[in-house]
């Protein structure tokens, strides 16, 4: 096959369940005492989709050149890096500038203050505009016909508007169940809400 040839999937039960991720903040350990104080535990709130991620009880206030957002909630366990999730429309009200990337993919990502109840950290990097993606088993990737890191197409429909979302990043792994994240943004684009679905409907 070409591999800029456009591939239609089979599209039958190619629902995809859509979560919308608020923003939030995975932290490290260091950041997390400094922040919250020695003796704050995090701790689970409300269990995330995930297996094994949780929202806490701790949330945080990020600060940027223009603005500040309070009750940013603070999701554990412990990651080696702190990550802020935030949506493009919170990047214009914070006035910062950060990259669109996949978790994890911090390298010369946005500079972020936070604060805590204890105390402030000043960020160089860790801010990050969430790239949508698919979490997948790997039975689910079999029947899609993808694999990790494939970008696909998803389309994502409200009662009234229609969006094809493109540049979506599949990921599999034997840990995740079948969902698709979407940012706030991304969700009020479409005009939907929690347990919506969306179709994936072509490779790239
Ligand atoms: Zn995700």
């Amino acid at each position: 096959m070409m591999s800029n040839q456009v591939h239609d999937l089979d599209v039958t039960n190619a629902n995809i369940p859509i979560a919308i991720s608020a923003r939030h903040c995975h932290i490290n350990e260091e950041d997390f005492y400094h922040l919250f104080g020695r003796k704050a535990v995090l701790q689970k709130w409300k269990a995330l989709s995930l297996p094994g991620q949780f929202a806490s009880q701790q949330v945080l206030t990020i600060k940027g050149p223009r603005g500040h957002i309070d009750n940013v909630r603070v999701l554990g366990p412990f990651r080696t890096e702190t990550q802020v999730e935030i949506s493009q429309t919170d990047a214009i009200k914070l006035g910062v500038a950060p990259p669109i990337r996949m978790s994890g993919d911090l390298a010369d990502s946005e500079s972020i203050t936070l604060i805590g109840t204890n105390g402030i950290r000043h960020k160089k990097q860790g801010l990050i505009i969430a790239q949508a993606h698919i979490h997948m088993a790997v039975s689910d990737a079999a029947a899609f016909h993808v694999k990790d890191k494939d970008i696909v197409t998803v389309e994502i429909s409200g009662k009234v508007r229609q969006l094809h979302l493109m540049n979506v990043v599949v990921r599999v792994s034997p840990d995740f169940i079948l969902e698709m994240h979407v940012d706030t943004d991304e969700a009020n684009a479409a005009a939907i809400h929690t347990h919506s679905i969306g179709k994936l409907i072509k490779m790239e």
